[in-house]
């Protein structure tokens, strides 16, 4: 590799753009003390990645720059421009000619390198020059120090000189490095094995729990499958239940307007009934009053009578006999026929009297059986209401007033062998619905679970939320019983 060029910008004394090429095997640069030569140096070795402040002779990095002298102002850049001759390809590119760069600012901005006009890291440069043997504290630089070092050298160290200089030490150095890396993969290795064998041993208890996990996942799926299916069965359920239920309200509506009507038409009877009652007192009395005035008339023929059997007496006792005969006979015709006009019209009012009784006597039967008749149909009218509120409020509410039982039927989906309270799960026979209801009591608030463990599953739940307590029936304790 041959340094064919450099080229200094603002670098340390030279605060023009100074061109030094090296053309020849041997390049001496000949001046008086203090006059730069060093410098020439320092720019190589600064190009080539020199960071110590302290071998560059300064005490800042800025340093380097052109401070200025008695005729000349101070520069803000310094710029050095190294450039290889590279036609052997001792550095590891196909250019014949590479340009390495560094520059820097005063200002403290970041310093720059370049190869050939290109922005790259500090790293880069290195590792372009580190195959070339050159680099910033290798032999291809010797100050002016380190010849009397070289002289006083121990053998050891001096033979460490030379293999620097023949490039041994560069191989030794890669050398060692290549076993210690080596060494740090066969540990790596032999951990990497290691970790091989536990994950070995981890992998059957891993198979089995992936396994596991996996007929986990059947079975919630099948699990989820199932409960979508039973909550659209029991949607299906409830739904058929509000539409019996509504059937009922309807039956019961129309059987209530029925009745209503049927009431209506009683009460329409009973105030008939009442007005013929009141007609027939007024009959009655009306006859009475009749019968009084017989009865009077009766009196005035008694004293009549009286006169009569007087005038009798007198006529007898007075007149010829032919006289008192014709008397007596007229006077008993008369009699006769006033006799016999009273009494036909009195036997006439007591018939009427008694017909007239009976009637009143039947038309108040009538009315009682009336009356009985609207009570127990305003009874079944008000059976029907408050079965029919009942129903309403079950449809709105279903065992708002069971708090347990109202729990359990909220979360029946969740709680395992829950099958329904007896007041769903029993459909009457339409028209049978109070008398069973009745029949049933407090027990239409009764659980049916499949066994003894769901019911005591659903008693942990009320105990643990406090939701109020319900009658459990597990179906493996219940009897079967037939009634005759
Ligand atoms: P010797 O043979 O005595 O070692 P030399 O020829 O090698 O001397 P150098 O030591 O390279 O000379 O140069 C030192 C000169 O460079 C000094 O004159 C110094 O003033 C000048 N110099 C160093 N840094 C700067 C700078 N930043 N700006 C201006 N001049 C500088």
């Amino acid at each position: 590799m041959f340094l064919k060029r450099v080229e200094m910008q603002g670098f340390k004394s030279f605060a023009d753009k100074v061109v030094i090429n090296f053309e020849h095997a041997i390049t001496g640069v000949v001046g008086p003390n203090g006059c730069g030569k060093s410098n020439i140096t320092d720019a190589i070795r600064w190009v080539l990645g020199e960071q110590s402040v302290k071998s560059l002779r300064g005490t800042t990095m800025t340093d380097v720059i052109f401070a200025g002298s008695a005729d000349r102002k101070m520069v803000n850049m310094a710029e050095v421009t190294l450039v290889f001759d590279n036609t052997n390809r001792s550095l590891n590119s196909e250019l014949d000619e590479i340009e390495v760069t560094r520059r820097l600012y005063r200002n403290g901005q970041e310093a720059e390198y370049l190869i050939n006009r290109n922005n790259v890291r500090l790293k880069d440069v290195i590792d372009l020059i580190l195959d070339s043997g050159l680099g910033k504290d290798s032999l291809s630089m010797i100050s002016q120090g380190n010849i009397s070092s070289f002289a006083e050298a121990k053998p050891i160290d001096r033979r460490g000189i030379f293999e620097e200089a023949a490039g041994v030490s560069k191989y030794k150095k890669r050398k060692m490095e290549s076993l210690s890396k080596l060494e740090r993969t066969k540990e790596n290795i032999e951990r990497t094995q290691d970790i091989l064998m536990e994950l070995e041993r981890q992998v059957s208890p891993l198979k089995r729990a992936a396994k596991k996990a996996e007929l986990y996942r059947e079975k919630k799926t099948r699990l989820e499958e199932i409960e979508i299916a039973v909550l659209v069965e029991d949607i299906n359920t409830i739904n058929q239940q509000i539409e019996d239920a509504k059937k009922t309200l309807f039956n019961i509506d129309a059987q209530s307007t029925m009745f209503q009507t049927t009431i209506q038409v009683h009460e329409t009877q009973n105030l008939e009934a009442k007005k013929e009652i009141s007609d027939l007192e007024k009959e009655i009395n009306k006859l009475q009053e009749e019968l009084m005035k017989i009865v009077n008339e009766i009196q005035i023929l008694e004293t009549r009578k009286i006169e009569f059997d007087e005038k009798r007496k007198y006529a007898i006792e007075v007149g010829t006999n032919e006289e008192k005969a014709k008397q007596l006979q007229s006077l008993v015709q008369e009699a006769e026929l006033e006799y016999n006009d009273r009494k036909g019209r009195y036997d006439q009012c007591q018939i009427n009297i008694q017909l007239l009784s009976e009637q009143l006597s039947q038309v108040a039967l009538q009315l009682a059986e009336l009356s009985q008749k609207t009570n127990e149909e305003n009874g079944l009218l008000r059976r029907y209401q408050n079965r029919k509120e009942l129903l309403e409020s079950l449809l709105k509410d279903p065992f708002n007033s069971q708090a347990g039982v109202k729990a359990i039927d909220d979360n029946k989906n969740s709680l395992h062998g829950v099958l329904g309270v007896i007041a769903q799960i029993i459909q009457p026979q339409v028209g049978y619905e109070e008398a069973i209801s009745v029949a049933l009591g407090g027990t239409m608030y009764n659980i049916v679970t499949t066994d003894e463990e769901a019911a005591r599953n659903a008693i942990n739940f009320l105990k643990k939320n406090q939701s109020g307590r319900a009658t459990f029936l597990p179906l493996t304790v219940l009897q079967t019983r037939y009634l005759s």
